[in-house]
């Protein structure tokens, strides 16, 4: 047999199982309550004693007391044990002589025993066999018996029914006498109740809180099933204080987490997806070029003059200078990524640096007549930082401020010492960097909008179309992770056909000095 859905629920199996416990409890508790007190049967049985035997028995009493009237310890004994006998169906039997006075009770405790003569007329009309014990007492006769006597016989001399009578042999259901077991039975029968009431209302509260409960568990699975079924964007609510919500928090933690890696991972994708575009785009042409004029030159080679077949020879020389720097750029930038990039950190002068570089880059200036200069303001101090990086941070600003720069421009070096830091600048009087190009040049393989450039062309940046070709967008993405590592970031301020300024800091040697005394 198939059962249906909700009963496979968390919140159907709690209650139910919490509702049998209550009922395995509850039931159990009512059990031994009411083991312990009157049981339906005791009184199934004392109703059936007083509709059918009471009256033969109290007849056969009244007979044999009838006989022992005169004996009265006899009597009284006889009536005594009859007494004890109907106790058990809250009975009692009252005697009285033939003048109404009260000469026997089988209740000691009885308020009986407070009445010490009845009316003998009322007594005899009372057994007269015709008697409507519904009709007694009369509103004025309200006495201690009231409506209890349900059975009143007459005593004869020797049982002569013909002989005067000589007394009354009185059948009632027992006065309420408050005993100590009256209130017990009441303080039961309260307790019962009371137990019967709470049961209830624990039961209905702990559904009540156990749907609750429920309820907020499976809300919180709908939020985890739809991020399971790819729903990145699927929270659940975590706002209180409990496990629950913690539960609920920590898990949009996680999901944050998550869908942050996912996007990464795409963005990883994507950006592997155009790197590679990029890297065979950018080896192509150069090879496609270097293709052209190989072919040309071992076709031709004969008739090409000395000056055509250096030039083209030239050509073929700047493409692989290019070519090897490329690879060489895409090689540092792989280990950066990696992890895999050094810094070997020394103390050394970086104005000394600063100038080996520049050395480096005169024959480059020379060809366009840019004046390269170095600024040192303030005291010269050694910076503590990778020699071997920072001078190939600086050849990558110097050389694109030489290539981005008209004929007869300038690039200025500037150090200057502020407190425990060297700051270096790279400016240059070039074309500068159009304004939407600036949140961009630091990416791998960014070069600026041609149609840009070529806005400012005419206006002596003429030679800068040579090196465009020549571009790889590579320099500054390496330049700004050297000077990340060096706890310190590359900026950048341009203005279109006016210049253009790289900065970033380098930490003093007494810097580290004083912060490896603090450490
Ligand atoms: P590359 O110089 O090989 O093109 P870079 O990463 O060094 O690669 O530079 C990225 C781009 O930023 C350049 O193509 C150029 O458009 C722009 N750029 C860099 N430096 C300058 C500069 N000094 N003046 C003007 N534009 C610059």
């Amino acid at each position: 047999m198939k059962l249906p859905r909700f009963t496979t629920t968390l919140a159907f199996r709690i209650s139910s199982l919490f509702l049998l416990m209550l009922f395995i409890s509850g039931g159990g508790f009512w059990w031994w309550l009411n083991g312990t007190s009157l049981t339906g049967d005791m009184a199934a049985e004392e109703e059936a004693w007083y509709a059918s035997k009471a009256e033969t028995e109290l007849d056969s009493l009244a007979a044999q007391m009838s006989l022992s009237f005169e004996d009265s310890e006899a009597m009284t004994q006889e009536a005594m044990n009859f007494g004890r006998d109907i106790n058990r169906y809250s009975a009692e039997i009252i005697v009285f002589d033939g003048e109404g006075l009260n000469v026997f009770s089988s209740q000691p405790d009885s308020l009986s025993l407070a009445v010490a003569s009845v009316n003998p007329q009322l007594m005899y009309d009372m057994s007269s066999g015709i008697w409507d014990y519904g009709t007694y007492p009369l509103p004025e006769d309200v006495d201690a018996y009231e409506n209890r006597v349900f059975e009143v016989d007459r005593l004869f001399q020797n049982n002569d029914t013909a002989s005067p009578v000589i007394g009354y042999l009185v059948a009632s259901y027992r006065p309420a006498t408050i005993s100590l077991g009256d209130i017990e039975t009441a303080e039961r029968k309260i307790g019962l109740n009371a137990i019967f009431l709470l049961l209830i209302y624990s039961g209905i509260s702990g559904l009540v809180i156990m749907v609750w409960t429920t309820r907020r568990i499976s809300i919180l699975g709908q939020g985890v099933e739809a991020f399971a079924t790819g729903d990145f964007q699927a929270r659940v609510p975590g706002t209180s204080g409990d496990e629950i919500g913690s539960l609920g928090r920590n898990f949009n933690h996680m999901a944050r987490n998550i869908e942050t890696m996912m996007e990464k991972l795409r963005d990883k994708e994507q950006f592997q997806r155009n790197l590679i575009a990029n890297i065979s785009h950018d080896l192509r042409t150069p090879m496609a070029s270097m293709r052209g004029y190989v072919e040309t030159l071992s076709m031709q080679g004969d008739t090409l003059s000395t000056v055509d077949r250096e030039r083209y020879l030239a050509i073929i020389n700047g493409n692989l200078v290019h070519l090897d720097k490329l690879i060489d750029h895409m090689l540092v930038l792989s280990r950066f990524d990696s992890g895999q990039a050094t810094f070997q950190m020394e103390d050394f002068p970086l104005v000394e640096l600063a100038d080996s570089v520049l050395m480096r880059c005169e024959g480059l200036a020379a060809e366009r007549n840019i004046s390269l200069d170095i600024e040192l303001e303030g005291t010269e101090s050694l910076v503590h930082a990778d020699p071997l990086q920072i001078a190939q941070v600086l050849q990558n600003l110097i050389e694109n401020g030489i290539k981005f720069n008209q004929d007869n421009g300038k690039v200025l070096v500037g150090l200057k010492t502020v407190g425990d830091l060297m700051e270096v600048s790279v400016k240059d009087s070039g074309m500068g960097i159009a304004a939407e190009d600036l949140p961009h040049i630091f990416k791998r393989f960014y070069t600026a909008d041609k149609s840009r450039t070529r806005a400012v062309d005419g206006t002596g940046f003429a030679a800068v179309q040579d090196h465009l070709g020549q571009s790889s967008g590579l320099g500054l993405a390496i330049a700004s992770k050297i000077v990340a590592g060096h706890n310190s970031m590359l900026q950048v301020t341009s203005v279109l056909g006016t210049g253009t300024t790289f900065s970033f800091s380098l930490k003093t040697a007494s810097t580290i000095e004083a912060m490896d005394q603090e450490a």
